[in-house]
């Protein structure tokens, strides 16, 4: 790649940053890393209707836990700054003039109900309404007014917009840098609104002025761009500048049924559509971060959702996330999001991660049920049980067996207490009790000793002496827990369930 690589996200901060912009963001961190490029985050804050406060703050600590914070945006290496569209206000009319000047643009009189009026009228037409070539020296537009009424109107504080003036019948043949060449007939497009009197450029005007002026190399966004990239490409021509590269990234698909990724559907299904909690009056919206997610486990499984480096590996570290990434390789189709797949994403990073993290992060979980961490060996607890976690949050479910002896007694299991399942546990007691070493292995070998010695069943032993200790049929390897809780809570917690089952 010849140019300097450049690249930008370009969030309007209207609300919790959803997990398909988090992709975006993803792929333009990963794009620019790799070709040893920037990455910058650009607030595109100009429709102040959808202003919402918090939201920017918001994105930026999505972005730091996630580990892809930008190297440019707001109080951070503002080498093109401002990095908030609010603050380049001032910036943007000249280059509105100067399309006017050249023909490119037009200011438009017309009022909101003078469009009602033409747009019902077209209804009743049996017509669509767009503002376009095939109206627009109908409309109230200075393609029809001479300089000087077009000034005067401007002096006497007529409402204006300035309108795009599309060319008419040339077929763009554009290039995706994922979807190959695209085409668009420019008489179809409609002619964009680009600023306004108030002083405020749109989304289109500002979005095209701050790429070229924060010299972005390549646009890499959502898939919902691409009916713009005709209109993005036209006013770069326009304005005789060199259009960056546009890559427009495949939809986030609902788990099940067809259409993009909503909020509602994690609300029905029961994950985050965000990376962090978002409080608002309504309500509270969950976040990966609060859920338990480890940060890479979610970059990891954003990356592959629409893109594979050709392979079946599936696990990678940022790292190498980066050292694979490829734009060329994102493809074109949707990719359907599996909120299961995301937990098995947590859980191959939850079980390489070090058992003295995690012990660090159970600990606060042991403190709220008041128990004293310190009395346990939480790095071996953690040891044993993470293989089959998902999540920390699941650690005490799958563990209070370690901390307390059980208070009842799971019902279905406990039918497998049968007559003469107090006297074979009395004998087992008493083998328990001769036990010296008391390790698991040790523990297993004098245990199945004694059973296949006196031809007792397995299961005879087994499974009450597992519900004795744990008071259901789950947990790790039972001798495990047995040298975890030590010979006396062991010979205790039997003569408990011998008098209680
Ligand atoms: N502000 C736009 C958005 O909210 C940016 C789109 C683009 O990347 O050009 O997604």
């Amino acid at each position: 790649m010849s140019k300097q690589v450049r690249v930008r996200f370009a969030p309007s901060p209207t609300g919790p940053l959803h997990i398909g912009g988090v992709r975006t963001a993803l792929f333009n961190y990963l794009f620019a890393k790799k070709n040893g490029g920037t990455f910058y985050l650009r607030i595109e804050d100009t429709d102040q209707n959808r202003f919402v406060p918090g939201a920017e703050a918001y994105i930026m600590e999505a972005l730091e836990w996630l580990g892809i914070a930008p190297d440019e945006t707001i109080g951070k290496n503002e080498k093109f700054g401002p990095y908030r569209q609010s603050e380049r206000k001032h910036m943007y009319k000249e280059y509105a003039d100067q399309l006017i000047n050249s023909d490119w643009a037009y200011y438009a009189f017309d009022t909101p109900e003078a469009l009602d009026a033409q747009r019902k009228a077209d209804e009743e037409q049996g017509k669509t309404f767009i503002y376009n070539h095939t109206n627009r020296e109908k409309l109230d537009t200075s393609l029809v007014l001479t300089a000087d009424e077009t000034a005067a109107r401007i002096a006497k504080g007529d409402a204006y917009v300035v309108r795009f003036k599309t060319p008419v019948d040339e077929t763009l043949h554009l290039k995706d840098i994922i979807r190959g060449d695209v085409k668009f007939e420019t008489s179809l497009l409609d002619d964009k609104v680009l600023f306004k009197s108030d002083g405020m450029p749109t989304y289109h005007l500002a979005n095209i002025i701050d790429d070229h002026l924060m010299e972005t190399s390549h646009v890499i966004r959502g898939e919902e761009w691409l009916p713009s990239m005709p209109l993005h490409v036209l006013l770069y021509r326009a304005f005789g500048w060199e259009a960056p590269e546009f890559a427009h990234l495949p939809l986030i698909l609902k788990p099940v049924g067809n259409g993009k990724l909503s909020k509602r559907d994690g609300d029905k299904l029961g994950f985050p559509v965000f990376p962090l909690e978002w409080n608002t009056t309504e309500g509270v919206s969950s976040g990966y971060r609060e859920k338990g997610f480890f940060p890479g486990a979610v970059v990891n499984f954003l990356a592959l959702l629409g893109w594979n480096d050709g392979t079946e590996k599936e696990i990678y570290s940022l790292e190498e996330l980066v050292a694979a990434f490829d734009l060329n390789r994102v493809h074109k189709a949707g990719a359907k999001f599996d909120p299961e797949k995301n937990k098995w994403f947590n859980h191959q990073y939850l079980i390489t991660q070090e058992d003295e993290d995690l012990a660090k992060a159970y600990s606060p979980i042991l403190s709220d049920k008041n128990i004293d961490a310190t009395k346990f060996d939480l790095v071996k607890i953690v040891s044993l049980i993470k293989e089959r976690a998902h999540f920390v949050s699941e650690f005490w479910e799958m563990s209070d067996f370690f901390f307390q002896a059980p208070t009842e007694y799971d019902a279905k299991a406990s039918k497998n207490w049968k007559e003469e399942t107090p006297a074979l546990m009395k004998q087992l007691i008493e083998i328990v009790e001769t036990i010296e070493d008391f390790t698991s292995i040790n523990i297993e070998t004098v245990v199945k000793e004694w059973m296949t010695t006196n031809e007792i069943g397995m299961g005879k032993v087994m499974q009450p002496f597992r519900l004795s200790l744990v008071g259901a049929l789950k947990g790790p390897h039972l001798f495990d827990i047995i040298e975890v809780i030590g010979k006396p809570e062991t010979i205790s917690r039997i003569k408990k369930a011998i008098a209680k089952l």
